[in-house]
């Protein structure tokens, strides 16, 4: 969602949730979702309110908005999304023997917990990273109650000897 995944150099990320790097209009006037290059909102530090100009819709000049899944977002528009999803649906049906690794995915939530599910499903396995919710309930896996840095300096410490 904001991008720092792609920023670390990975390649084929799904956005479950939308981009924060994506815009789309706020008055719906359409499904056009275009990317934020170049726009640099001036924040106000006292009120964390964004100062005009703000960025808008290229077709209708009505206020752009994020291209993000809010709670009760009934105006998100989702098809970058769905074409992410296509792609890891194809990934998942050709790549069934994989081990997930799943850092602090939680319950209240659960979109990413049941990607990391299904993605593990076939013949792979789960590695459930999460301080307060690493319960694996489906398939194989490993719960491992703990915070993200920590397993995984634990686990490239034991890969490397
Ligand atoms: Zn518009």
């Amino acid at each position: 969602m904001d991008g720092q995944f792609q920023r670390a150099g990975f390649t084929g990320v799904t956005e479950v949730h939308g981009s924060a790097h994506h815009l789309q209009c706020l008055a719906c006037c359409g499904d056009d979702i275009w990317p934020a290059d170049g726009i640099d909102l001036d924040v106000d530090p006292e009120t964390m309110r964004a100062r005009p100009p703000l960025p808008s819709c290229p077709h209708c000049g009505a206020p752009a908005r994020p291209n993000i899944l809010m709670f009760g977002d009934m105006g998100w528009i989702p098809h970058r999304t769905q074409r992410q999803l296509e792609t890891l649906r194809a990934w998942r049906r050709a790549n069934t023997d994989v081990t997930v690794v799943e850092l602090g995915a939680g319950l209240a939530v659960p979109t990413v917990r049941r990607q990391a599910e299904l993605a593990s499903a076939a013949n792979g396995a789960l590695v459930r990273i999460n301080p307060r919710e690493p319960e694996v309930r489906h398939g194989r896996g490993v719960s491992v109650p703990c915070g993200a840095l920590e397993a995984l300096r634990a686990i490239a410490s034991r890969l490397a000897d």
